[in-house]
């Protein structure tokens, strides 16, 4: 039997009103039946703790999009793994390719990011993925690697269970366009042999490693049924609870 963790990212979109009412409709659809597949959405900070408690009681988790690497102090508009921790989340996404592109974020401060998360005993769901032109130049594995290996220079293998890695291309984000089964599962297949070498046969194979990039009802049951997808990480189709429940009965039935 496969798990999969599904993943919704809903940027910023949505007021905490909304974002309720669109978390009690998802959730609304599983009520009283027991999922295989772990549901996970990650609102906008101030959403969180609606979300949280629309979720109460059900599988579905919360997650944020973004952490500081300190704990607290003098550091205007960041908010620490803690306070996200008491505010109902148990997973965090790190180095989003926006905020790496827009916020400047680089490998070493995301590195931090994941660390100070696991740290602080959330999952942290590290985003990794090459821009259009490094696919074209065939930098792809290496601009992946370097991203993976930051990550993975600074922890051990026994924060495995605490971290997960969502392949992204950036060319794939919020454009439409997919990668295909077979070029999503060459690149997780990659990245798990990079955990294998790093922190050995057992952390390798058991890492989760979810595909990002335009995932949609209509493609997911190829992209999931790749052997080394375990999830998705979704952004539009997570916007509307009948499109990312569908991509949980789609995971629910492979
Ligand atoms: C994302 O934001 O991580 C993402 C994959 O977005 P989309 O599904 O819209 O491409």
């Amino acid at each position: 039997m496969r798990t999969f963790l599904i993943a919704g990212n809903w940027k910023m979109n949505g007021k905490p009103s909304e974002a309720a009412e669109l978390a009690k409709a998802m959730v609304s659809k599983w009520e009283g039946k027991t999922l295989k597949s772990e549901p996970l959405i990650c609102p906008p900070f101030i959403s969180v703790p609606a979300v949280a408690e629309a979720f109460k009681g059900s599988s579905f988790k919360t997650g944020a999009q973004n952490v500081h690497t300190e704990e607290s102090g003098a550091f205007t508009g960041e908010t620490s793994a803690a306070m996200l921790k008491d505010a109902g989340c148990t997973y965090v996404l790190a180095g989003h390719s926006e905020r790496r592109e827009l916020f400047h974020e680089d490998n070493e401060l995301v590195a931090a990011k994941t660390k100070k998360a696991i740290e602080s005993g959330l999952t942290a769901i590290l985003c990794v993925g090459e821009k259009l032109e490094e696919r074209k130049n065939n930098t792809h594995e290496s601009v992946v690697a370097d991203q993976v290996n930051s990550v993975l220079n600074i922890l051990t293998e026994k924060n495995a269970g605490q971290l997960v890695i969502a392949y992204e291309p950036v060319w794939a984000i919020g454009t439409g366009e997919t990668a295909t089964p077979q070029q999503a599962q060459d690149m997780h297949a990659f990245i798990r042999g990079l955990v294998s070498e790093k922190w050995g046969e057992n952390a390798g194979s058991s890492i989760r490693i979810l595909y990002g990039g335009s995932m949609k009802p209509e493609n997911a049951e190829e992209l999931l049924s790749q052997p080394d997808v375990d999830g998705g990480l979704i952004g539009g189709a997570s916007l509307k609870a009948d499109s990312f429940n569908e991509i949980i009965s789609i995971a629910e039935s492979i």
